[in-house]
C-alpha cells in the first residue's frame, strides 16, 4: 500500500507511522502542519527508511493536499489530523472547526477528486479511514457500552467537531461512493503523547514533585487502549474493512481517572524509588465543565469480522509507559519547558 497519513506527529499517528514502517511493507507519507501537539521527533525511528516521507502542510490547504495526492499517488488514507485536547476546545474552539471539520472536508474533497480518476482495480482498492473518538457518543450512565449503532450526542466543543467530521465522511460515502470507514476509539495511551493527556501530564508531575489535579472527585471511567494496539487495528480496518461501516475500537479496560493516576503512582513508586509516595501529591480541582461521566466501548464488531483483539494488558502498558516516560526525556523536556508546562486549561470564563 501506499498510504497518506495525516496527523503523523502526533501521538497515535506516529505510532501508526512506526507500525506501519517497521510491520508492514507499506511506503507512506506523513503530511503534518506541526502545530503545538506535533513533534518531528516522534519520527525519529522511521525517518531515516526510505518507505518513509514528510511534508509539512494543513490539512485545510487545497493546494498543498492536491499537489500531495497527485505527487504520491496513495491507495490508501488514514486520517488522523485534528485538534485533539478537550480542554483547549473549550478555552479555545475556533482552531477545532477549522482542522476538525474544514480540514476533514478538504481531505475528503481531495480524495474523491483523485480516486474518482483512477481506473479498475485502483478505483475500487482505494480507501481513505477517517479516524474518530468515542467522545461523538456523549456520556454513558453506571451501565451499557457504546456499539456502533449507539446515537451520536457530543459534550465538548471538541467531541462536536469530531461529530460534524465523522458525518461528512459518511456522507461522501453514500452520496459520492467515495469508499470511506470510519473508527471511533477509546481513550488512547502509551509513548510520545504530549503532555497534556491525563498520563503523561499525570507521570511527569509525579516524577518532577508537582500537584497531580483531579478533575472532581475523580469518578470519571474512560476505556483504556494501548496505542500500539490502536494503529494495529487501524491498518487491520484499511485491509479489511468495509466501506461505509464503522468500527468501534477499544480494549475493556474501564478505569476511573483516579485509579488510573493512582496506578502511574504506584508503578513510579517501583521505578522512581527518591519519590515515593508519589500519590502524596494528588490534588481534586475544579472539575471540566461538561465533563462526560463513562465512555465504555463495545469492540465486538471489529473482533468478530476482522479477528482484531487488544494484546495489551492494562497494567503492563501502564508500566511500559511511566517507564519510557523516564526513559525519554530527551523527547518529553523541551516540550514540558517551551510548548507547555502544565498549567490548568479548560475552565469557562466569563468575558
Ligand atoms: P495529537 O493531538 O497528538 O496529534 C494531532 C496531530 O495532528 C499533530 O501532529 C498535529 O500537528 C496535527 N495537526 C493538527 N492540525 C493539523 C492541520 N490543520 N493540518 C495538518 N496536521 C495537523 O492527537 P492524537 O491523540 O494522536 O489523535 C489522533 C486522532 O485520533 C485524532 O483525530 C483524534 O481525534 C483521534 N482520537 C484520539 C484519541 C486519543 O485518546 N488520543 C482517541 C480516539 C480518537
Amino acid at each position: 500500500m501506499r498510504i497518506i497519513v495525516t496527523g503523523g506527529a502526533g501521538f497515535i499517528g506516529s505510532a501508526v507511522c512506526r507500525y506501519l514502517i517497521q510491520g508492514t511493507k507499506s511506503t507512506i507519507v506523513c503530511v503534518d502542519k506541526l502545530t503545538y501537539a506535533g513533534s518531528i521527533n516522534s519520527l525519529r525511528a522511521v525517518s531515516e527508511n526510505p518507505r518513509y516521507s514528510f511534508v509539512k502542510a494543513d490539512i485545510c490547504d487545497e493546494v498543498a493536499i492536491r499537489r500531495l495526492f497527485n505527487e504520491f499517488c496513495p491507495t490508501a488514507v488514514l486520517h488522523l489530523a485534528a485538534e485533539s485536547h478537550v480542554d483547549r476546545s473549550i478555552s479555545g474552539s475556533r482552531d477545532f472547526i477549522d482542522t476538525n471539520i474544514l480540514g476533514t472536508h478538504t481531505m475528503l474533497e481531495e480524495a474523491r477528486r483523485y480516486w474518482s480518476n483512477l481506473a479498475g482495480e485502483d478505483n475500487e482498492r482505494f480507501r481513505f479511514l477517517h479516524v474518530s473518538t468515542d467522545e461523538v457518543y456523549g456520556s454513558l450512565g453506571t451501565h451499557g457500552l457504546f456499539t456502533e449503532l449507539t446515537a451520536y450526542d457530543p459534550s465538548s466543543p471538541y467531541a462536536a467537531s469530531k461529530a460534524a467530521s465523522d458525518h461528512l465522511s459518511i456522507a461522501w460515502y453514500r452520496t459520492y461512493g467515495l469508499p470511506v470507514i470510519v473508527t471511533n476509539c477509546s481513550n488512547n495511551y502509551g509513548p510520545y503523547q504530549f503532555p497534556e493527556k491525563l498520563f503523561p501530564l499525570m507521570i511527569l508531575n509525579a516524577y518532577e514533585g508537582k500537584p497531580l489535579p483531579i478533575y472532581g472527585d475523580g469518578s470519571n471511567i474512560r476505556d483504556w487502549l494501548y496505542v500500539e494496539d490502536h494503529a494495529r487495528a487501524l491498518f487491520l480496518i484499511l485491509e479489511n474493512g468495509r466501506p461505509g461501516e464503522t468500527y468501534n475500537v477499544g480494549s475493556r479496560n474501564e478505569r476511573t481517572n483516579l485509579q488510573v493516576v493512582q496506578g502511574i503512582c504506584r508503578a513510579l513508586d517501583e521505578l522512581n524509588p527518591k519519590g515515593r509516595p508519589h500519590d502524596r501529591h494528588l490534588a481534586f480541582v475544579t472539575d471540566r465543565p461538561g465533563h462526560d461521566q463513562r465512555y465504555a466501548i463495545d469492540a465486538s464488531k471489529i473482533e468478530r469480522e476482522l479477528g482484531w483483539r487488544a494484546e495489551e494488558g492494562f497494567t503492563s502498558g501502564l508500566v511500559k509507559t511511566v517507564k519510557w516516560y523516564l526513559d525519554n526525556e530527551w523527547w518529553w523536556s523541551p516540550l514540558r519547558k517551551e510548548v507547555y508546562a502544565g498549567e490548568r486549561i479548560g475552565l469557562v470564563k466569563v468575558e
